[in-house]
């Protein structure tokens, strides 16, 4: 089956018809229909497909000699952001089954095990902490706190798991699983527009991180109650949307007010509560860090002037990830050089690159949109992704 036969499986799985957006929220319908796709592709392709304590997916292609050590992994994730676009993440699991299906064309024998992996709940869309499967995986979380994590309808992840068949006592890192990768590729769409060559690798993932900004204050009736009387935790919040977006003019980062829930939302009643998520990347570690301290700082005198307690909690930080250099240039050089840059965007490569060798193949996207419906990548420019891709993988695998 062709890259462009498994792209139209997948296309119409959790898209909403009117926006064309995707919502494919770990463990709901669609991320599930997608997992089940991702089983019956490699099984159709005799693939070993083994699915983690955390709930991650990985199809294995192994050598005649049944050797499972010494893997090369690629792979990407199936969730999405609420309206994402199409490739971020799936065009990495469909250019990876396209590229095992190249390498067998040629004839090709790895010597070496090749992995797929799906990481779950990479966008963290739906528990808050991104790249949540792969931090278990390597430990960058604890499964105590993992555990914990909310969904929007207030179910915990360990609820959501067991309700899966997985057991919540048995999650968190997996030394025997990384002792037998011995590097991890993973492909993706560029999610901006730096990448004007078809085809890139990438040198780092700037840091980022995720705040939650909970403001407590009295819910009362729009209509009798007295401006001098209110304690309204909308306006701190507004205020401090305002200050996420010049502390990030003044320290050359960027910030980004994109979720908020509203307690109780009524249109005739001042809430009682406004919760906030605040996005925070920059070029260094301290500039972020600057950025969250001066919007936390804004929150609380706002806060303090209209009678509202806050509350600023860190749900995720990743310092500046360095790809390592040894398998960045290999990447390039079996690709025959192809441009360098670094990414806005966190990956699961980025975590497991504390545990491994890991690199990041990137996919030109023309319109530099993502997270969004507009985001695309060219068929020619993904066949070229898949060839990249096969490429590298039979280098890798080859001994
Ligand atoms: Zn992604």
């Amino acid at each position: 089956m062709s890259f462009e036969e498994m792209w139209d499986e997948l296309l119409p799985v959790g898209r909403d018809s009117a926006s064309g957006g995707y919502r494919r929220f770990a463990f709901t319908a669609p991320e599930l229909e997608c997992r089940a796709w991702f089983a019956e592709h490699a099984h159709r392709r005799g693939l070993d497909v083994e699915r983690d304590a955390n709930g991650n997916l990985f199809a294995w292609w192994l050598p005649p000699d049944g050797r499972r050590d010494g893997a090369v992994l690629t792979g990407s994730h199936l969730d999405s952001v609420p309206g994402g676009g199409a490739f971020d993440g799936p065009l990495g699991i469909v250019s990876a089954f396209a590229a095992i299906d190249a390498l067998r064309e040629r004839g090709a024998v790895p010597a070496r095990p090749i992995g797929v992996a799906a990481f779950v709940e990479e966008e963290g869309a739906r528990f808050g902490v991104a790249c949540l499967g792969s931090r278990l995986l390597a430990g960058a979380i604890t499964p105590e706190r993992a555990r914990a994590l909310r969904d929007g309808d207030g179910r915990t992840f360990a609820a959501v798991l067991a309700e899966h068949g997985l057991d919540p006592d048995r999650i968190g890192p997996d030394d025997d699983l990384l002792a037998r990768v011995s590097c991890l590729v993973e492909l993706h769409i560029e999610q901006g527009r730096a990448l004007t060559a078809p085809i890139g690798a990438a040198s780092a993932i700037i840091p980022h991180g995720r705040w939650r900004i909970d403001f407590a204050g009295e819910g009362n009736h729009a209509g009798t109650t007295a401006l001098a009387d209110r304690r309204d935790p909308m306006l701190p919040f507004a205020r401090t949307v305002l200050a996420a977006r010049s502390a990030a003019e003044r320290h050359g980062t960027v910030a980004t007010v994109g979720k908020v829930a509203v307690e109780p939302g009524g249109v005739n009643a001042i809430p009682s509560a406004v919760t906030a998520w605040l996005d925070g990347r920059g070029p260094v570690d301290d500039a972020v860090r600057r950025t969250v301290a001066d919007v936390e700082a804004a929150a609380r005198a706002a806060a303090s002037a209209h009678g509202v307690t806050v509350e600023l909690a860190e749900e995720s930080y990743t310092p500046t990830v360095r790809f390592g250099t040894e398998l960045r240039d290999r990447v390039v050089r079996v690709l025959g050089g192809v441009p360098v840059l670094p990414t806005g965007a966190g990956h699961d490569a980025g975590i497991l690159a504390a545990c491994l060798p890991a690199a990041m193949l990137f996919v030109r996207n023309p319109t530099g949109v993502s997270h969004a419906p507009a985001e695309h990548a060219d068929t020619a420019d993904c066949l070229s992704g898949v060839a990249a891709l096969a490429d590298v993988l039979a280098d890798l695998a080859a001994a």
